[in-house]
């Protein structure tokens, strides 16, 4: 039996059609199992608080394809997603478009154990889990100034996460920013950090998903130029004493 048929849909396939987004079973298939390992490992380690179907559905699964109102996901793009912890947004995009290049990074090698055996059990190519900080990987025989797109939710501060973020984008790509409703005082305060890192704001999409009133703000930086060899600062400093 299709997994798909153990669990109520609705919600799923009407989040999706909001976002103008069509999947596959088999996508949809991988989406479930995504679930169900979320849930089993989540009995033994700190993955998400969230464990109901309906809501990992909405706040994680469907909160990650968001992106789409944002940017524009049918080409191929490399994509980083930096501090995705159990995977999100960055295997939500994936799954959903598998033709992007995505590379996940966290400093907890537990969740990157836990992103491998979901790359393994979904039989997901393409996809690399990367266990280290992200002021170590921006450095240039590593990851510097390699993706088009780089996205990141719930990780810190805009001013720390420019300096986390920016480093990792081409010139002319974007950063990506998950936000919620306090993104007025810290977008005020990332504002030089942001110039001094290479970026340039260039729009918000705020929206909120129509039945929960969930309110979300895409806030999207365009790297105009290289980011200055001396950022990001070494571990820890661009959280501890942001630009
Ligand atoms: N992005 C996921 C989400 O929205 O559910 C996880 C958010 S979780 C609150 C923050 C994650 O960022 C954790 O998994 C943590 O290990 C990771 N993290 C924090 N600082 C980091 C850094 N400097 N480099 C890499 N990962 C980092």
């Amino acid at each position: 039996m299709m997994k798909s048929k153990k669990y109520n849909l609705s919600e799923f396939k009407s989040g999706l059609e909001e976002l103008n987004i069509v999947l596959s079973e088999k996508q949809i298939e991988q989406f479930i199992d995504y679930y169900e390992l979320l849930t089993e490992w989540n009995s033994f380690m700190n993955l998400t608080a969230i464990t109901d179907f309906d809501q990992v559905i909405k706040k994680h699964f469907l909160d990650s394809l968001s992106l789409i109102k944002a940017y524009d996901l049918s080409r191929e793009a490399k994509v980083i997603d930096i501090g995705t912890g159990a995977g999100f947004p960055g295997i939500p995009l994936k799954i959903a478009f598998p033709h992007l290049e995505v590379t996940l990074l966290d400093s907890l090698n537990k969740r990157i154990k836990f992103l491998n055996e979901v790359k393994d059990k979904l039989a997901i190519t393409n996809l690399d889990a990367l266990h280290g900080r992200a002021e170590d990987f921006a450095k240039p025989e590593k990851l510097r100034e390699k993706y088009d797109l780089c996205v990141s939710r719930a990780v810190a501060n805009l001013s720390t996460l420019s300096e986390l973020c920016l480093p990792y984008v081409k010139a002319g790509g974007k950063f990506i920013s998950y936000k919620s409703e306090k993104i007025k005082e810290e977008s005020i305060a990332a504002k030089k950090a942001i110039g001094i890192l290479g970026g340039e704001v260039e729009e918000q999409v705020e929206f909120t998903f129509s039945d929960e009133g969930l309110y979300r703000n895409l806030f999207v930086i365009k790297k105009i130029k290289p980011t200055p060899k001396k950022y990001p600062r070494k571990a820890g400093l661009p959280g501890k004493e942001p630009l």
